[in-house]
């Protein structure tokens, strides 16, 4: 047996056999829908038809599950799609969900408004009060634990392996949603979680150019379920999609390495200026959870967040006025991205627990020289 490979090989190399036709180093993309048969029922490497599999898609499922140290990858044609799939393997109507007051907003709307009517309850609870996690569950009927750190807006850092000791006492399951760290940075099932739920729209991705998402399962019976909802419901990713991930998530780690050290740069210039009550980003020193991404994480990541001094004014008129910081939903692209959240990504949790407050920035820091994004935003931020 080869020894297991390092992280960046299995990036380029997990999934990845050339083609032994003809040689080509990068596997085709199987631009197809179905799959002709020697006779019938007889199939040529198990394809049959292209919602129930298809080897480009195979190609980025063992890459992302080699990636998270899994045993079972999935990939959907969103994120929100990989998390409508896991929610319906893993729950019945009467079902109660127990997550965190800091989830994508996207992810909110889905279990309260999609899953909420057809018997799915949740409790919404700061995941970093793990007495009130204790609380929220209630026995036979709490069945999953759902969790994002760093979280998205504010970078609340969660600890992974006690939230799960947690979730693990009460025989629930635990997701963690790991788009913000990705698994360059972060990986959940090593700390403990059962399934890792990730957008790779963003940084996996990369490059701002497709959506889809991806689940990660350790449990053969619960991946089971949700490869056959995959079949029977058909939320997949399509093949070009699927290939354009794993194209991008080739260079994964070196990317990751540019959004850490252009973020904790942005970070630093930042902290204390005077238009800036806070900026929130896990690897200042003054972070509340700056200890336990130092423990959790290989890297604080390319997220951060800024809560201006003048108020919503002040928020609005800086995130119009820069330049190579586009305003644009959406992060973990090689571009700089600017978000206002209050009515932004975050539009649709406003009025609910998970309102951000309006004088908050939040920046997606790409890969480009760090001096041109510092300039940007000294540019754009108010004169004293
Ligand atoms: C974007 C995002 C999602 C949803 O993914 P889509 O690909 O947009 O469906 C889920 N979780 C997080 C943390 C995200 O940022």
């Amino acid at each position: 047996m080869a020894r297991k490979q390092h992280f960046d090989t299995a990036a380029i190399h997990a999934g990845q056999e050339f083609d032994p036709r003809t040689g080509a180093v990068i596997p085709p993309v199987y631009l197809t829908s179905t799959f002709v048969q020697k006779s019938i029922g007889e199939l040529r490497g198990g394809y049959e038809y292209t919602r129930g599999g298809n080897p480009t898609r195979d190609s980025l499922q063992t890459l992302i599950a080699a990636l998270e140290g899994g045993k079972h990858g999935l990939s959907f044609a969103s994120g929100l799609a990989a998390e409508d799939t896991l929610l319906r393997a893993a729950l019945s109507p009467g079902d109660h969900i127990v997550m965190g007051n800091d989830v994508y907003g996207g992810t909110h709307r889905l279990i309260e408004r999609v899953h909420g009517p057809w018997g799915i309850r949740n409790t919404v609870v700061d995941m970093g009060d793990l007495r009130a996690v204790e609380k929220a569950i209630i026995p036979g009927e709490t069945k999953l634990l759902w969790l994002e750190t760093p979280s998205n807006p504010m970078m609340k850092i969660s600890d992974i392996a006690e939230l799960a000791e947690i979730g693990h006492r009460a025989g629930l399951i635990v997701v963690v949603d790991n788009t913000f760290a990705s698994p360059a940075l972060q990986r959940p099932l090593v700390h403990g979680a059962d399934v890792v739920v990730h957008s790779t729209t963003k940084y996996l991705g990369g490059h701002s150019d497709v959506l889809g998402g991806a689940l990660v399962i350790n449990d053969d019976e619960l991946a089971e379920k949700a490869k056959f909802l995959q079949f029977a419901a058909g939320p997949v990713s399509a093949p070009l999609d699927a290939w354009l991930t794993v194209r991008g998530i080739k260079t994964l780690s070196v990317r990751m390495e540019r959004h850490c050290s252009n973020a904790l740069a942005i970070a630093r210039h930042l902290d204390g200026h005077p238009a800036i009550d806070t900026v929130y980003y896990p690897g200042l020193p003054g972070h509340p959870g700056h200890a336990l991404a130092a423990q959790q994480m290989s890297g604080f990541g390319g997220m951060l967040s800024l809560a201006f001094a003048g108020g919503a004014k002040a928020a609005r008129k800086f995130a119009e006025s820069t330049r190579l910081f586009q305003l644009a939903e959406s992060l973990g692209g090689v571009e700089s991205l600017m978000n206002y959240p209050a009515e932004m990504t975050h539009a649709s949790v406003r009025g609910t627990e998970l309102e951000v407050p309006d004088n908050i920035v939040r920046l997606s820091v790409g890969i480009e020289d760090v001096a041109d994004l510092i300039a940007d935003l000294d540019r754009a931020l108010p004169k004293k």
